[in-house]
C-alpha cells in the first residue's frame, strides 16, 4: 500500500533511511513518498479507465506545491475551496478547465477570480450563491458554469465532523429545491448549470454509502431528463477511506467494481475529487521522544510534535499507527503526547506502543492527508519541514519555519513603541 518499510530494522521511505533524514533536517519532519503518491493516483485512474473520469485531486488534503505539481503533471485536475487554493492551482499550471470549485462560502472576490480564469465549474451549494455567481459573471460579461451540489441525505458511517451528505449538514441542496433552482436558473443570462455534484463525507470505508447516494442522484437525473433538462457532468466528490488502523482496504478496484456500472449508465462525464485516498498513506510525521514520564496512573511519552503539526487525533480522536524508526520487539502501554498546553494534545492513548527511550524517534504513519494542511502556529510553534523522497533522492518541499516567520505579518502600534 505504501513505500514506508523496515529494512534491517530501520524504517525507510523508498530507498532512504528515515534516520538519515532526521539527522539532516531535524524533527518534527513530514516525509512524503513520491512513488506512493503517484501509485494511488494511477490506481484510481486505472480502475476507472473504462469511463475515463477527470480526477480532480482535492487540494485541501495536502496543498504543498510539489504534491500538486506531481499530480497535475500526471494529468490530475484540482478540486479547490478558496481563492488561496485557486492561487496554488495556477502556480502549478493546472489548466482552468480541470479546476472545480466547492465551498458553502465563496466570497465575491473569489468568485470573480475563478470566473475570469474560466474554471470548469463551481460546485454551488445554495440559491443565494447561484444568484451571486450570475450577478458577478454578468458584470464581467462572462459565462459561469455550475454543478449543483446535491445533499442526497445518506449516512456515510464516518466521524460526524466529516459527514457532509446528511440534510442536517450545511452542505448542498435537497432534491426538491435543486429542481426548482435548475428551473429558475434557466432564465439566467450568464450562468449555465452543466452538472450535479455530491460529496457525502470523508474516510468512508465501504462503497455502500456511495452506491446509495449515486443511485439517488441518478434517479434525479432521469427525472430531469424526462423534463428535457440535459446535463454534461456528474461529480461524485471524494471521501474514499484509507487504512489507518484495521479498516478493511477499500481498494480503487473494489470501489470501481461497485460504482462504475452505475456511473457508466448516466452517459455523463464523471468527475472525482479524492484527497485522502491519494495522499493519506504517502506521508508520515517523524517526531523525537523528548521525555518519558511515569505517573501513578500512566506512562506518557512526550514528543516534539504537537496537535499544531497534526490535529487529527485531537479533532476527531483519529487513529494513526505509530512506529519506531528503529524497529522494537518490546511493547509497552503508554500515551504519546505533545508539548502543547491542551490535554487534547495527543497522538495515541492507552496503546501498546514500541518501547522507546528519550532521544529515539517515532513515525506517525498515514499523516499525508489533513496533516500539514491543517497545521497551525498554535503555541507559537514553527511549522515543520516537509521533504519528498523520490527513490534515493530527497527534496525539501517546504522549509521549516523560522522565528521570524512567526511574526512576519505582525506590527506593534507606534504608540506602544514610543513608551
Ligand atoms: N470534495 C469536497 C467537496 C470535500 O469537501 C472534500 C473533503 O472534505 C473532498 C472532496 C476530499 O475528501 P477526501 O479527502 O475524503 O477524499
Amino acid at each position: 500500500m505504501h513505500e514506508f518499510r523496515y529494512r534491517n530494522n530501520s524504517l525507510y521511505c523508498e530507498e532512504v533511511k528515515i534516520k538519515d533524514l532526521v539527522k539532516r533536517f531535524g524533527t518534527p519532519l513530514y516525509v512524503y513518498s513520491y512513488q506512493t503518491l503517484i501509485n494511488h493516483f494511477v490506481k484510481l485512474e486505472e480502475a476507472f479507465r473504462p469511463i475515463n473520469p477527470l480526477i480532480c485531486y482535492s487540494v485541501k488534503a495536502n496543498s504543498n506545491l510539489a504534491i500538486l505539481k506531481a499530480l497535475v503533471d500526471k494529468g490530475a485536475g484540482l478540486d479547490i475551496v478558496s481563492g488561496g487554493e485557486l492561487f496554488r492551482a495556477q502556480r502549478v499550471g493546472c489548466q482552468p478547465k480541470k479546476i472545480v470549485y466547492a465551498s458553502v462560502g465563496k466570497t465575491d472576490r473569489e468568485i470573480e477570480e475563478a470566473v475570469k480564469l474560466g474554471i470548469l465549474f463551481f460546485n454551488v451549494e445554495s440559491y443565494p450563491e447561484l444568484e451571486n455567481i450570475q450577478h458577478i459573471a454578468k458584470k464581467l460579461n462572462k459565462t459561469a458554469y455550475v454543478a449543483l451540489r446535491i445533499n442526497p441525505d445518506v449516512e456515510p458511517k464516518t466521524h460526524k465532523y466529516i459527514t457532509t451528505g446528511k440534510l442536517t449538514n450545511k452542505f448542498g441542496i435537497d432534491f426538491r429545491s435543486a429542481k426548482q433552482i435548475i428551473l429558475l436558473a434557466s432564465g439566467f443570462s450568464n450562468l449555465r448549470i452543466t452538472g450535479l455534484h455530491i460529496h457525502i463525507g470523508s474516510q468512508i470505508t465501504s462503497p455502500d454509502p456511495f452506491v446509495a447516494a449515486i443511485k439517488k442522484v441518478i434517479g434525479f437525473i432521469d427525472k430531469l431528463k424526462k423534463e428535457g433538462i440535459k446535463l454534461e457532468y456528474l461529480n461524485i466528490g471524494g471521501g474514499l477511506g484509507i487504512i489507518y488502523d484495521r479498516e478493511s482496504p477499500q481498494t480503487a478496484a473494489k470501489f470501481a467494481a461497485k460504482v462504475l456500472p452505475l456511473l457508466r449508465k448516466t452517459g455523463l462525464k464523471i468527475i472525482m475529487e479524492p484527497g485522502r485516498f491519494i495522499v493519506g498513506n504517502a506521508g508520515i510525521l517523524v517526531t523525537k521522544v523528548l521525555y518519558v514520564k511515569n505517573t501513578p496512573k500512566k506512562k506518557f511519552i512526550i514528543v516534539d510534535s504537537g496537535m499544531n503539526d497534526l490535529i487529527r487525533p485531537a479533532l476527531y480522536n483519529a487513529y494513526h499507527n505509530i512506529l519506531a524508526l528503529h524497529k522494537k520487539n518490546r511493547l509497552e502501554k503508554a500515551d504519546i503526547v505533545g508539548p502543547i498546553c491542551e490535554s487534547g494534545d495527543f497522538f495515541a492513548k492507552d496503546r501498546e506502543l514500541p518501547k522507546v527511550e528519550e532521544g529515539e524517534y517515532l513515525a506517525i504513519m498515514s499523516a499525508g492527508a489533513y496533516g500539514f494542511s491543517m497545521s497551525s502556529n498554535y503555541n507559537s510553534r514553527r511549522r515543520p519541514e516537509e521533504v519528498m523522497v523520490v527513490k534515493d533522492k530527497v527534496f525539501v518541499i517546504r522549509k521549516r519555519e523560522s522565528s521570524v516567520d512567526l511574526i512576519r505579518n505582525e506590527t506593534v502600534p507606534f504608540f506602544l513603541l514610543s513608551r
